[in-house]
């Protein structure tokens, strides 16, 4: 069965799936995305996604390409027509097809949108939170506006591609003051020698992560003690556990940073527990 993907307007071979030369996305990184994890045939947290992406495109001054009920069509659609039934579904909304000027377009240039989805392995993820993954630190080096989801990733190429050269599955940015702001594509937590949960405010310095929500409603619903606060990258090498957070990783204990054994070593209880009730906190839709 070959992949589907749906580009303005159209569905199509994934192998044909294609934007214009003069994408404002392709050309400038104007635009923004989302990413939602499908599970058992469900999509989690469909309606904080897009609500993300609406805040994402207001900031920027970005229309919705289409009403937000076509787009939750079209999600389910894309989803479908791949048969995913644990997978990512990726929506990407740029500024359209223009001339190449940095101003924007003309007004009735319309938004590009492109909506795909892929297959991923539970089993292989789960292997990878039984082991725990490896990560390493980078200096901050991003614009001030992380708070929005833009296709910009290019300083997040970067640290992500130095993790991996060091032996890390993640980066962890690290701000002028040492502190650790957030991960490479994932929200960064720690669980202190106390047993208190930590993670950075959700300012503008961090991309305010879907499944951060949900693990902080976790967090509540458990009677967790919790600390928004930043921590700073030593402080992190004393804890007793460290985790990330993302759509595409749920909750994925951390057991090595910058080379230290975090702990004991071995995923910690807290964050092997959020991850197994994970799902209990989302919101799951019928594909
Ligand atoms: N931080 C960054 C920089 C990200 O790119 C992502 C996800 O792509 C996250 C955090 C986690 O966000 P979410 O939980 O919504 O996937």
């Amino acid at each position: 069965m070959s992949r589907i993907a749906y580009v303005n307007g159209q569905y199509v071979r994934h192998a044909d799936a294609a934007v214009h030369v003069e994408d404002r996305g392709y050309q400038f990184a104007d635009g923004v995305y989302e990413v939602c994890e499908v599970w058992q045939g469900k999509i989690v947290d469909m309606p904080r996604h897009l609500d993300r992406l609406n805040r994402s495109l207001n900031e920027l001054q970005i229309d919705w390409p289409m009403a937000r009920s076509a787009v939750e069509f079209v999600i389910r659609q894309v989803i479908r027509r791949n048969r995913v039934v644990n997978g990512l579904v990726y929506i990407q909304v740029t500024r359209g097809v223009a001339k190449r000027d940095h101003f924007f377009p003309a007004e009735d240039v319309a938004p590009s949108i492109v909506v795909t989805a892929k297959p991923t392995s539970p089993a292989a993820s789960q292997v990878q939170a039984d082991k725990g993954i490896a990560v390493v630190s980078y200096p901050e080096n991003r614009w001030p506006r992380v708070d929005i989801k833009t296709i910009a990733l290019l300083p997040n190429v970067l640290a992500k591609q130095h993790a991996k050269e060091n032996g890390g599955k993640e980066a962890w940015y690290t701000d002028a003051d040492g502190n650790v702001t957030e991960g490479g594509s994932t929200n960064a937590w720690i669980v202190t020698k106390e047993g208190a949960l930590v993670t950075r405010p959700a300012d503008n310095g961090i991309l305010r992560g879907i499944t951060r929500a949900v693990v902080l409603d976790l967090v509540q619903k458990e009677g967790l003690t919790f600390d928004e606060r930043p921590f700073s990258l030593d402080e992190a090498f004393e804890a007793k556990e460290a985790f990330v957070t993302a759509a595409s990783t749920l909750v994925m204990p951390v057991t090595r940073i910058d080379g230290k054994i975090i702990g004991n070593g071995h995923p910690g209880s807290v964050a092997t527990r959020l991850r197994e009730l994970f799902h209990t906190a989302t919101d799951l839709q019928t594909a």
